[in-house]
């Protein structure tokens, strides 16, 4: 995928202007579940700003967790799913940890932990997580993690979150790829590998990020096949990648696609998916369930 230079957005047909501005008056744009954004301890937000710098996009939103937790509520957010990832052996325990305390004091965050697919302990790791830090589901990242979603090790995890009743969300899809994650993502993501492992585990509730990007339309195809299939918008609904999204085969797919913005790991300010979704989604019913039914449904909140 090319990563254009930001551009602020389009201006919207007169359709488009209508449907937002009618929308933000009836307040649809408040009370929004977040189905996808980061908090991180200080030191790994300052990992993560160096590296995307050098290796994809100017990341914005430079404060802590609670400056962005905070940043999400003043800004309409009701509840936020919030996820870290481990990307080395041993660093998942403390990630849950410290992302159960944040949960714990604040009752809006949807707390998702970690596990590197392989590590010693893996299947405690997630238990863990679960049963004891009252975490809500497990996120996994097939290109910081270097591994396949049908690799072996990372079918333990998600059986094991099948097991547990709990979701997964994994990013699956190929992009964005960068060869600073030191393995091919086209090579170890696609859609046939997701099917897969959906065949193997078909209790589980599966969310892949960036609707599958960039493979949209094949993964907005498998919701077809499978229940317990989400895909959320982060990033792919945000007029910034520029490769084609079919919005009327998204909103087709609307009981399965959730509201999310990757925040604070973007190159804009939070607002910039809402306003997209709310010009482009034309139906106020398929509008409701992106903007947060569907989410309050799988996470049961
Ligand atoms: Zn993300």
């Amino acid at each position: 995928m090319h990563l254009p230079p930001l551009r602020p957005l389009a201006p919207p047909t007169p359709e488009e202007a209508a449907r937002e501005q009618r929308r933000r008056g009836q307040g649809a744009l408040e009370g929004m579940i977040d189905a996808h954004v980061h908090l991180f301890p200080q030191p790994l937000f300052a990992a993560l700003h160096r590296w995307f710098d050098t290796n994809a996009w100017h990341i914005a939103f430079r404060g802590t967790s609670e400056e962005a937790i905070a940043h999400l509520q003043q800004n309409g957010v009701a509840r936020m799913v919030a996820l870290v990832f481990a990307h080395k052996p041993g660093a998942s325990r403390s990630l849950n940890r410290y992302l159960a305390q944040l949960a714990a004091a604040e009752s809006a965050i949807i707390g998702v932990g970690t596990v590197l697919p392989g590590e010693p302990d893996a299947r405690a790791i997630v238990k863990e997580a679960i049963d004891v830090h009252g975490l809500r589901g497990i996120k996994l990242h097939c290109h910081v993690q270097r591994v396949a979603i049908d690799d072996p090790a990372t079918l333990d995890v998600l059986a094991a979150c099948q097991e547990l009743g709990v979701p997964a969300v994994v990013h699956a899809g190929r992009e964005p790829a960068s060869a600073a994650y030191g393995v091919d993502c086209h090579a170890i993501c696609n859609v046939s590998r997701t099917r897969r492992v959906l065949q193997q585990l078909p209790e589980l509730k599966l969310v892949v990020p960036h609707i599958g990007a960039d493979e949209y339309s094949d993964y907005l195809d498998l919701c077809d096949e499978f229940p317990h299939l989400y895909l959320d918008t982060a990033m792919a609904c945000a007029d910034y990648f520029t490769d084609a999204l079919d919005w009327a085969q998204l909103e087709r797919h609307a009981d399965r696609v959730l509201y999310g913005t990757d925040f604070p790991i973007v190159p804009y300010e939070m607002g910039r998916e809402r306003t997209v979704l709310a010009r482009r989604i034309v139906d106020d019913t398929a509008f409701a369930q992106i903007a947060g039914g569907n989410a309050a449904r799988l996470w049961g909140v």
